[in-house]
């Protein structure tokens, strides 16, 4: 209502100031171009509407003046731009030539890195005219009947065989017999090709077994997750030679080897195409023969399996000094398998990140000679292998830890959603208080974010799509997200949580999420450099053609492309300015989109966004050119706009593949709402600190003329959502579907919704007492098995009902205890002691909260 007033008064404004100049063809002159702008007509198309609208305007006998010759030179000028050989002699060739003075030079490899995987939806965001059709058009991710019964089968029993205490605690390490079920069931072989032995696994079916495998021990599923992500069967099966592949992809397959993966060093970590780590063109002696090969000298740290690895994937760069395989000499990063005991080899010492003891460590290589043929691919892969990691990262960036991520935020979801139901202080259940609930809110909100950014980037991957601006989001906003998780859900479990032993089951997963953090491009380096950086080059829809079109030797073809990509591009930066004045005046009410039901208006807000940010990047682009990459606060702002709107587009076609729940729309309003504000208060960021402030001014009328107007979540619908996860409802059962929650002794998840179902029954019972036991003095024990006992002995509750409720007061109990300790049996020192004195093991005592 507020929006079609304020609308009305600007168009009666404006209709008001023309009147004074020009009557009202004026006015319909400057609706014509509002409207062609909007619906990004062709200057064709402009030229000719602008011809009827001026030339009725004079024929009608408008009063000549200053206004009617603008408007006839703005006409001139809109002809002259349609006579292509004119605008390039006068506009193109000179604009050019100085674009090619500012652009920076690019090596073979940022290009290469530049042009990895595919665009998506990603592209979309950028056009300020997102095509809603392409992503509700992706076919929804799907499990095949197979990898459905690995999830049911080898899945569920490795997560009833980890004991999480144990692995993390006891033993550093996961047990034999976990080592040997891994190996030998296939959960090594989710990406090899079934030719080779492999489960051959859609990216979707993997990324729920690591999530599955998450939920439980993340020592497992980080152990899980480095074979089957980029390292030496992924190279193989893109790269590797047939030879290479028979080799070592079945025994890879059947976990006969262990890979590990070793790019970073002591002096090589996010800038990771500098490694000093080098390999040189010699012959040497192989096998008692003479052979050329390459002579390697390396120092890697934080390799993950490398103490146990029986193969090891080494990136280093190659020189050929002697010209032995060829002309250059420096060919740049290369990729080769190097087998554990090749003699030079330094491997076995372990790291131990965070307490969470999958297997890490250093390697160091000191003139390690190895066959040419070790490089992945062969020779003539020889200097490939930066182009090979950048190809393969736009994959595996989108599954290992975004899975990870997920599904650790999927147990504590489930988890913190029982526990503030049991979990009783002030005669109440903790969930109810509004504090809390909006924690939980936030938990469930995020962890249905990450699961559908999770679920929908993996369906579009199966589909065909490499999408690597996706995969550096979904690294950030997955890891960031989770952190929020865990930390909320350590909130909410108050002492339960901290005080570490057999009965805390979110503390690993706490302690684990800054690993995930650093991990795979560190958070802060992919925020600030990545996100935007890439997209900015790789998915806007002209730079990229631009600056092509300018390095194109073929000067005439150059030319020729560069013109249609400078006025396409020219347009494309109008129309964004106007459309996203309109939809900001209008709140996007006019837009069309395809959804008619209640996510509706979100549809509408993403795109009102994206003309806005496709607008602000063509402004910022536009003056601050290369410097931009250096002002990383602007472009993290950038990234996390183009992050946030990705992201709600994720949560609404999760939404709309599940068929739409209704019970489900609570917490995808809670979702959207979220990041909308988040583009919102990001995009505002990025005005605030633009440096040139006039265009920050002009930017924030053509952006927020309305001000701010979106808000976040309100208090209402936290509480809504929150109760969605307090409650056994089916909409907590599909927001952490695929974590492990069977009911079985040792699973906290299983015992969890065990209580959380039974409270349910038992509150009424617990109210009645209180009404009708407490209040009326009939009742006066001060805990709740006293007070059964007197309820029961007064009448006012039956056998059946004290029998349930003491059922219920045990377990819930059991879940609130902790462990405690006897002084020796902490510390490395003691236990070590104690064993040497070979004492029978003690058990930690558990102590009732
Ligand atoms: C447990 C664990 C397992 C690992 N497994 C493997 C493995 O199997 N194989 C492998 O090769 N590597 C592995 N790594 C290495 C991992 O990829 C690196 O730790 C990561 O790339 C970051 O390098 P760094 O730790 O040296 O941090 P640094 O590069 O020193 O970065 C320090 C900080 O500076 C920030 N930063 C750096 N440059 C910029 C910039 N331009 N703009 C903004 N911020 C910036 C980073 O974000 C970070 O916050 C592992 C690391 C860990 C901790």
């Amino acid at each position: 209502m507020l929006a079609a007033i304020v609308t009305l008064l600007v168009l009666g404004g404006i209709a008001y100031a023309f009147t004074q100049v020009g009557g009202i063809i004026t006015l319909v002159l400057v609706a014509a171009v509002l409207y062609l702008a909007y619906r990004r007509s062709s200057l064709l198309v402009f030229s000719v509407t602008l011809t009827l609208l001026i030339g009725a305007y004079t024929v009608l006998g408008a009063p000549a003046g200053a206004w009617k010759a603008i408007l006839w030179i703005v006409l001139a000028l809109a002809w002259a731009l349609n006579v292509r050989p004119l605008r390039k002699l006068l506009i193109t060739r000179p604009f050019m030539k100085a674009y090619l003075r500012l652009l920076p030079s690019m090596s073979a490899t940022e290009r290469e890195a530049l042009e990895a995987g595919t665009v998506w939806w990603d592209g979309e965001l950028f056009t300020g005219a997102p095509r809603w059709e392409r992503l509700l058009a992706t076919r929804p991710a799907q499990l095949s009947a197979e990898e459905q019964a690995f999830l049911d089968g080898p899945c569920e029993e490795l997560c009833r065989m980890l004991d999480d205490w144990d692995i993390t605690h006891r033993r550093g390490d996961l047990p034999p017999e976990v080592w040997q079920f891994l190996r030998t069931r296939g959960f090594f072989a989710m990406i090899i090709p079934k030719a080779y032995g492999g489960l051959e696994f859609s990216a979707y079916a993997h990324s729920c077994v690591l999530a599955k495998i998450a939920s439980r021990s993340t020592t497992a599923s980080s152990t899980v997750a480095v074979p089957n992500s980029l390292g030496p069967a992924e190279l193989l099966n893109h790269y590797g030679t047939e030879e290479q592949k028979r080799y070592y992809l079945p025994r890879l397959a059947r976990g006969e080897e262990i890979p590990c993966f070793a790019l970073t060093g002591p002096r090589a970590g996010s800038d990771a195409a500098s490694i000093p780590d080098t390999g040189v063109v010699a012959r040497g002696i192989w096998q008692g023969r003479e052979i050329v090969g390459l002579k390697l000298n390396f120092s890697k740290r934080y390799i993950t399996l490398a103490p146990i690895a029986t193969v090891v994937g080494l990136a280093f760069r190659l020189f050929d000094p002697e010209h032995l395989i060829g002309e250059r000499t420096d060919l740049g990063i290369t990729c080769a398998l190097i087998p554990r005991e090749t003699p030079g080899i330094t491997i076995g010492r372990r790291h131990f990140p965070l307490n969470i003891p999958f297997q890490n460590g250093p390697i160091e290589g000191k003139d390690v000679f190895v066959p040419l043929d070790a490089i992945i691919g062969g020779p003539k892969m020889a200097g490939q292998g930066w182009r090979m990691l950048v190809e393969q990262l736009s994959v595996g960036r989108c599954i290992s830890l975004p899975s990870n991520a997920t599904g650790g935020a999927k147990a504590a979801t489930w988890a913190t959603g029982a526990y503030a139901r049991i979990r009783r202080q002030f005669n109440s259940s903790v969930g109810r208080f509004e504090g809390v609930q909006s924690a939980i809110a936030r938990m469930v909100g995020l962890t249905y974010i990450m699961d559908s950014a999770r679920t929908v980037t993996a369906g579009a991957i199966d589909a065909g799509e490499k999408p690597s601006v996706p995969s550096a989001m979904l690294k950030y906003h997955v890891t960031e997200m989770g952190r929020l998780v865990a930390n909320d859900a350590m909130d909410v479990h108050g002492g339960k949580a901290i005080c570490l032993g057999p009965h805390n089951y979110l503390a690993r997963g706490f302690e684990t999420v800054p690993i995930g953090i650093t991990v795979e491009g560190a958070n802060i380096l992919t925020r600030s450099l990545i996100i935007f950086g890439q997209g900015a080059v790789r998915c806007h829809p002209y730079v990229l053609k631009e600056m092509n079109a300018a390095r194109n030797p073929e000067r005439r073809r150059g030319i020729d492309d560069f013109d249609a990509a400078l006025f396409g591009h020219m347009g494309f930066a109008i129309s964004n300015a106007v459309r996203s004045f309109v939809m900001a005046l209008t709140l996007a009410r006019v837009q069309g989109v395809p959804d008619k039901g209640p996510t509706r208006r979100y549809f509408q807000h993403v795109v009102r966004f994206s003309a806005s940010f496709a607008f602000a990047v063509d402004v910022a682009m536009l003056t601050l050119g290369g410097y931009l990459k250096k002002k990383e606060n602007l472009s993290a702002r950038l990234g996390d706009v183009l992050s946030a709107m990705y992201l709600a587009s994720m949560v609404l076609k999760h939404y709309n593949d599940e068929g739409q729940p209704a019970e489900d729309l609570p917490i995808v309003e809670w979702a959207c709402r979220h990041l909308l504000y988040q583009a919102q208060e990001q995009l505002h960021g990025f005005l605030r600190n633009f440096p040139n402030r006039f265009l920050a001014g002009l930017m924030r009328v053509l952006i927020f003329p309305r001000g701010l107007t979106y808000f976040a979540p309100a208090d209402r619908l936290a509480r809504r959502v929150a109760e969605l996860v307090t409650n056994p409802t089916e909409a907590r059962k599909r927001l952490c579907r695929y974590a492990y929650t069977s009911l079985e002794p040792s699973n906290a998840l299983g015992l969890l919704e065990e209580a959380l179902e039974l409270a349910v029954g038992a509150e009424p019972i617990e109210q009645r007492i209180r009404v009708e036991g407490v209040r009326t003095g009939r009742v006066t024990a001060l805990d709740l098995p006293g007070r059964i006992e007197q309820a029961l002995a007064a009448g006012i509750i039956s056998e059946s009902e004290a029998a349930s409720l003491r059922d219920y007061d045990r377990k819930v109990m059991e879940l609130i205890r902790v462990d405690d300790f006897a002084p020796h049996e902490l510390g490395v020192r003691a236990e070590r002691e104690r064993e040497a004195r070979v004492e029978p093991a003690p058990r930690a005592r558990e102590h009732v909260a």
